[in-house]
């Protein structure tokens, strides 16, 4: 049948990670794939007891359409996070959006700054639901080599040098970047680079939007002051989202930004689902008013911390014999990325497949196609158990591919 699609539905196509991850739920697998929280840390009760009232006793609100520009009493708790989490004080509710998951303001904010062949400046490697909220635009990426504390600055000065050089600067809308343990790579951008970042923003006069889900998920070390606190509200959009620290089903992003952007973004918003569910952001707005979320997220905390640990000492015990291995260490957030010299994870994946041990590509979270010897292990789902039994799978499936490869063992 032809079913006369958009060009732009004929682009589309399965994410890679989906088709991936098919068999990780086969009985005996280990699954390092899976990027989403342990539904166990999700505070159910709590939440349960709030839904019941909110809709027996705000049914007027949490049944009813509300505003674009969100929830009023979520929003004044947002604000207090703001100055709680990040130290930012000073803002209004008009510069604060609520969107469905922060995925939609990645949505949004590609609608309201991208036309097609618009440039974005991304990292090598990337946020896979970003890359493909910014793809929707046919957007055309200038990538940017992640280094261990960060995008590589250079890099992002020569393209824009490049780009003014061509008269195409205007095209340059903006740099997005996770600034806290980054997924996939974990890495989080230094004070140091946060700053020079900005500097480099004001000089060529692009935007930033900073994105930052897992900034709460701090298991060690100090926490950063987030990139708006450098470059301000006329140069940021900061991006968050309760998925990580509270619960992703209530679908609940935050967009902080300019006036005027906000003011754009609620207009395309209503084009695209008139206003986000009243019901859960009542039910987060109630739930920030009777409970201390960062407080409530400490046992989280913790539990991804000793899960983390685990997996850094089953990948040292593993793989220490494996010459120029490299895995990051994060201070934070879900991720672990492992890089293997001269391996292709792509097609390392069949042979981990065959020990039953899963984990993401990095060619997924490449902006443009190519090969990619890093891989993304999430240590958040599996028990401790199977992050040891797992990354010994792992090692076994490496030891298979160099055999099959006629591979050095290095
Ligand atoms: C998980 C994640 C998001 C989006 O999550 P939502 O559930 O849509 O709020 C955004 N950015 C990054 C980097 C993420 O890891």
């Amino acid at each position: 049948m032809d079913f006369r699609f958009s060009t732009l539905a004929q682009k589309l196509k399965s994410s890679m990670i989906r088709e991936l991850l098919k068999y990780a739920n086969v009985p005996g697998a280990v699954s390092f794939g899976g990027g989403t929280p342990d539904p166990e840390t999700f505070p159910r009760h709590q939440l349960a007891e709030l839904a019941r009232e909110i809709i027996e006793n705000e049914y007027r609100y949490t049944l009813q359409y509300a505003t674009t520009e969100g929830d009023p009493e979520l929003i004044k708790q947002v604000l207090v996070l703001l100055k709680r989490v990040y130290g930012l004080d000073g803002f209004s509710p008009e510069n604060v959006l609520i969107t469905v998951g922060s995925q939609q303001a990645l949505e949004l904010v590609g609608k309201v700054l991208l036309d097609p062949g618009d440039c974005v400046i991304v990292g090598d490697p990337e946020y896979l639901g970003a890359l493909s909220a910014f793809r929707m635009r046919d957007a055309r990426f200038l990538v940017v080599k992640f280094e261990k504390d960060g995008p590589d600055l250079n890099q992002v000065e020569a393209h824009l040098k490049r780009m003014q050089k061509e008269n195409q600067l205007h095209r340059v809308k903006f740099i997005y970047i996770v600034s806290n343990f980054q997924n996939p790579s974990g890495i989080t951008t230094s004070v140091e680079k946060r700053k020079a970042l900005v500097e480099l923003a004001e000089k060529y006069d692009v935007l930033i939007v900073e994105d930052d889900p897992y900034g709460v998920l701090r298991y060690r070390g100090e926490h950063i002051p987030p990139i708006m606190s450098f470059g301000g509200i006329d140069r940021v959009i900061l991006l968050n989202t309760f998925s990580k620290i509270l619960c992703p089903g209530l679908r609940i992003g935050i967009v902080v930004a300019d006036k005027q952007i906000i003011r754009k973004l609620v207009l395309a918003k209503q084009g695209t689902d008139l206003c986000s569910p009243s019901l859960t952001m009542r039910l987060a707005a109630r739930y920030l008013e009777r409970y201390d979320i960062l407080e409530q997220i400490k046992p989280a905390i913790e539990l991804y911390r000793k899960k983390k640990e685990t997996m850094i000492e089953a990948l040292k015990e593993e793989f220490s014999d494996v010459m120029d291995v490299d895995w990051t260490d994060p201070d934070g957030g879900l991720f672990i990325w492992t890089t293997l010299p001269d391996v292709d994870t792509m097609e390392l994946f069949k042979f981990a497949e065959q020990r039953k041990v899963f984990y993401i590509p990095g060619e997924a979270f490449k902006p443009y196609e190519e090969p990619s010897s890093s891989m993304r292990m999430s240590f958040c789902l599996p028990t401790f158990e199977q992050i040891r039994e797992g990354v010994h799978r792992l090692k076994q499936a490496y030891m298979d591919y160099v055999e099959a490869k006629g591979l050095k063992c290095r």
